[in-house]
C-alpha cells in the first residue's frame, strides 16, 4: 500500500545538494545532541515519572537520541494516496520526533507537524521542496500543527524561513496560548539545561579528559544553544474550537476538537473523502499521558471512533489500518479511569496504586514492543494510571 515516490536517489541528492557548511553544521546538531545526553545522562536517570511529566519527555528524547541520532536519518517522503505524503520517522526514532504530513490540493501544499529536531526539519524542507516542484511548484499554503508539544510545533521556525508563501499557521484556539506557555517555556528550559551541561563539560575538560572530541562537542553545543535562543517560533492565526472546514482547493480537510484529550488543544485532521485521519498523538502505539485528561481523552476516542475512516497517520509510528490501536487506547483509558475510581473508594494512595498495575497485561494488548518500545512503554504507560489517579482525585481540573 505504502509506495515512495521520493527514491532513495532523490533523497540522496537533496542530501548532497545541501552546502557542506550545512551539512558539517547538521552534523554538529546531532553531535550536540549527543554531547548534551552524555553530560546530562545521570541528571535525567534520577527523575521519577513525576519530574518526568513535569519536564515532558526532554530527557526521553535526550537519552534515545544520544543512542541513535547519529546512525539514523530522517526519512525520506512516501506516498499513502493520492494526495497524501508522509515523512516517517525511522522506526528508532519514532518516540523522540513526529511524523510530518504533506497534503497536495490543486494549487498548493499543506504541511502537518513540525519536527522537533531542527536539522531533520531542514534535511525535510529540502524534500518537500522538491516534492513541490514535482508537483508543479505548489507553494505551501498552510502549516497546522496538531498540539504544543515541540516535537510537533518547534520547525514553524525552521518553516517561516524556508517558505515564504505561507498563508497561515493553524491549529486549536488554545494553541497559541499553548505555545507561548509551554513550548518555549520548555525551549528555555532545554537551553538552561545546556547551559547547565557545557558548565559541567568545560569543568570536566578542564581538570583533563580522556574524551579527545570534548572541546568540539562543547562549541558544537554552544553554537546549538545560540540557535535555540534566536528561535522564533510562529503561532497559528487560523483557529477553531470544535471544528472547521480547511479554506483550501483540494481535498476536503476538516479540523476537529472533541474536548481536551493528550493536551488542551488536540487538532484532529480528518480527510473523509480519503477515509485517512491524522491522529496527532492521540491513540499511537504508545501515547504520552503526561499533559492528558483521560475522561475527555476518552470521550475523544470515542468520537473518533463515530467516524468514517480506515487509515490513520498518527503522530509517531507507522500508518495504523483500520481502528484495532483506537481501541487498544480507548480499553486503556477506560481501565485506567475504573481501577483509579476503585483505588481512591479502597483509599488506596497514589503510589501504592500505581505499583499495583499489572502492566503486562498492557505489554501483551498493545505490543509486540521492540527494545525501543520497551524503553518508551516504561516511560509512557504508567503515566495513564498516575493521570487517572490525579483526574479522579480531583487534584487535575
Ligand atoms: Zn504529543
Amino acid at each position: 500500500m505504502t509506495k515512495s515516490i521520493v527514491d532513495d536517489t532523490i533523497s540522496e541528492k537533496s542530501a548532497n545538494n545541501q552546502t557542506n557548511w550545512e551539512w558539517v553544521l547538521g552534523t554538529m546538531i546531532i553531535n550536540s545532541d549527543k554531547f548534551l545526553a552524555y553530560v546530562s545522562g545521570k541528571m535525567c536517570k534520577g527523575l521519577t515519572q513525576k519530574l518526568l511529566i513535569l519536564f515532558g519527555t526532554s530527557c526521553w528524547l535526550l537519552l534515545s537520541s544520544s543512542v541513535f541520532a547519529l546512525e539514523e536519518k530522517s526519512s525520506a517522503l512516501k506516498q499513502v494516496n493520492a494526495q497524501v505524503y508522509v515523512a516517517f520517522q525511522k522506526t528508532a526514532l519514532r518516540f523522540n520526533d513526529s511524523n510530518v504530513i504533506i497534503i497536495e490540493g490543486d494549487d498548493s501544499l499543506v504541511i502537518v507537524d513540525a519536527n522537533d529536531n531542527l536539522e531533520n526539519a531542514r534535511m525535510l524542507v529540502e524534500e518537500v521542496k522538491a516534492l513541490s516542484e514535482r508537483l508543479g511548484s505548489k507553494p505551501i499554503e498552510y502549516v497546522i500543527n496538531t498540539h504544543w508539544h515541540s516535537d510537533h510545533t518547534l520547525a514553524n521556525a525552521i518553516y517561516k524561513q524556508s517558505f515564504p508563501q505561507i498563508r497561515a499557521f493553524v491549529g486549536h484556539q488554545n494553541l497559541p496560548e499553548l505555545i507561548e506557555n509551554k513550548t518555549i517555556p520548555q525551549l528555555e528550559e532545554k537551553i538552561k539545561r545546556y547551559i547547565v551541561a557545557i558548565e559541567k563539560a568545560e569543568k570536566e575538560l578542564a581538570a583533563g579528559t580522556e574524551d579527545k572530541e570534548l572541546a568540539q562537542k562543547i562549541k558544537n553545543a554552544k553554537q546549538l544553544v545560540a540557535e535555540f535562543k534566536q528561535l522564533d517560533i510562529p503561532k497559528p492565526t487560523i483557529t477553531f474550537e470544535h471544528s472547521m472546514l480547511l479554506d483550501f482547493k483540494g481535498p476536503k480537510i476538516e479540523l476537529l476538537n472533541f474536548g481536551r484529550a493528550h493536551t488542551e488543544g488536540d487538532t484532529i485532521v480528518y480527510l473523509p473523502e480519503q477515509k485517512l485521519l491524522l491522529s496527532g498523538d492521540l491513540f499511537d502505539q504508545l501515547p504520552y499521558a503526561g499533559h492528558g485528561y483521560p475522561s475527555e481523552w476518552l470521550h475523544t476516542l470515542k468520537s473518533i471512533e463515530k467516524l468514517d475512516f480506515d487509515s490513520v497517520v498518527p503522530g509517531h509510528g507507522a500508518l495504523q489500518k483500520g481502528k484495532v490501536r483506537l481501541n487498544a487506547i480507548i480499553s486503556l483509558l477506560e481501565d485506567a479511569l475504573d481501577q483509579a475510581k476503585s483505588a481512591l473508594n479502597d483509599k488506596v494512595p497514589q503510589e501504592d496504586f500505581i505499583k499495583s498495575i499489572d502492566l503486562q497485561v498492557y505489554k501483551e494488548r498493545l505490543g509486540p514492543l521492540d527494545a525501543t518500545g520497551e524503553r518508551a512503554f516504561g516511560h509512557f504507560i504508567p503515566g495513564f494510571f498516575e493521570r487517572a489517579y490525579q483526574e479522579v482525585n480531583g487534584e487535575i481540573k
